[in-house]
């Protein structure tokens, strides 16, 4: 009998790419998780109208990360997909992140012209600049457009997502959407980016699908796991240590599926909707891998509060009082236990960053063991 040195618990991608490392190197591991399918929150599925869904919203991949991309291509291809985000504002359809396009496409075209000029005297073009730092203007112009991308950008799409407003929570949460002096209108500036072929959920398959690596599904993790020379940990940590030092919050997001008897819903995969509505963005699967169907299939996205065992976790709430609880469990944690993945770490981590730990991890500390 195949005796498993490493317990893995969760099958999400962090889970996966760690699990497959070791299996690379010999190792024998045992990956374990609650749901009763692989691939964790990037899980998705093709329906019955041939429509690759992404269960748990929308992932585009994207890195700059030579190693992850590497990594990624050895168990997919993946079509060259750039993501763009459409936002309604004022009733107009236009681009985020905000940037020289959206200036024209919101503003008449001569306060339009005079902002572009005053923006490029005062930054350089091509630069990011994060909204709570755009809003530090001494130009009435300028101060009135940061009003403007504040208020309908951040202001109520944040509120939505996170029920506080951008100031009260973590600024790198916004500054993920900068203000963008620019007319590149993509989301993601990567050099690398695109969606699998077949799937995020063939994808991860692909990376499990090695001999030493036994998957086990409908299998939550309790104390009855013992004996294992490591334990990888991509659950919450909270929960691992028994809440001991109360609960991690995050944020859940819930979504409503609607088909449509028509080609197309919307002009773009996702639109989100910063100002309206009680959703925050609707997400029109097709795009991703240019779906042929007389039909479509979208997702209106709903922020909510976390509550264990009623719904999943999704975005940690980096704060001072959270990270303090979270250092706490991190002294705590045991030598032969590994703790990886946005719950893990406790960070907002995007796919090719969850990738870039898990390799990381097993470069730095477990190979040379
Ligand atoms: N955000 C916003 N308006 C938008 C898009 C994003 O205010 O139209 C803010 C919001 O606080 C959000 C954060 O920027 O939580 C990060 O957005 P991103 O699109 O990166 O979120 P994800 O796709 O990871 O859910």
């Amino acid at each position: 009998m195949m005796i498993n040195n490493n317990l893995i618990i969760g099958c999400g991608i962090s889970g996966s790419v760690i699990a497959r490392l070791l299996a690379d190197a010999g190792e024998n591991v045992l990956i374990i998780d609650k749901k009763d399918h692989i691939a964790g929150n990037i899980y998705d599925y093709k329906d019955e109208n041939g429509i690759y869904i992404h269960k748990y919203g929308s992932h585009i991949f994207h890195t700059n990360n030579e190693k992850v991309w590497n990594f990624v291509k050895n168990f997919t291809s993946l079509n060259t997909y750039m993501h763009k985000v459409i936002a309604v504002i004022d009733g107009i359809e236009t681009t985020i992140p905000f940037n020289i396009n959206t200036i024209y496409d919101v503003f008449p075209e001569s306060l339009a012209q005079r902002l572009e000029v005053k923006l490029l005297k005062n930054f350089q073009y091509n630069t990011k600049v994060p909204i709570l730092e755009f809003q530090k203007q001494d130009d009435e112009d300028l101060k009135f457009l940061a009003n403007y991308v504040y208020e309908k950008v951040f202001l109520h799409y944040t509120t939505k997502q996170w029920g506080k407003n951008p100031q009260e929570i973590d600024s790198s949460v916004t500054a993920r959407v900068p203000v963008y002096l620019s007319k590149d209108n993509r989301y993601f500036q990567d050099k690398y980016q695109g969606i699998p072929l077949n799937g995020y959920t063939k994808m991860v398959e692909n990376i499990l699908n090695h001999p030493n690596i036994h998957v086990q599904l409908n299998t939550p993790y309790n104390k009855t796991f013992r004996g294992y020379k490591r334990i990888f940990c991509t659950c919450s940590i909270d929960e691992f240590f028994d809440y001991k030092y109360g609960e991690l919050p995050y944020r859940s997001v819930h979504f409503k599926f609607e088909t449509h008897e028509r080609e197309f819903y919307q002009s773009n995969a996702v639109v989100n909707y910063p100002c309206n509505y009680d959703f925050t963005r609707i997400h029109e699967y097709k795009y991703y891998l240019n779906d042929k169907s007389k039909k479509t299939v979208i997702a209106k996205e709903y922020s909510e509060p976390f509550v264990n065992s009623k719904n999943e976790r999704y975005y940690p709430i980096v704060n001072d009082n959270t990270m303090a609880i979270y250092s706490k469990y991190k002294s705590e944690i045991p030598e032969n236990i590994y703790f990886l993945g946005r719950l893990g770490d406790y960070k907002y981590y995007d796919m090719d960053k969850a990738i870039e730990r898990a390799i990381n991890l097993f470069d730095e500390e477990i190979k040379k063991q």
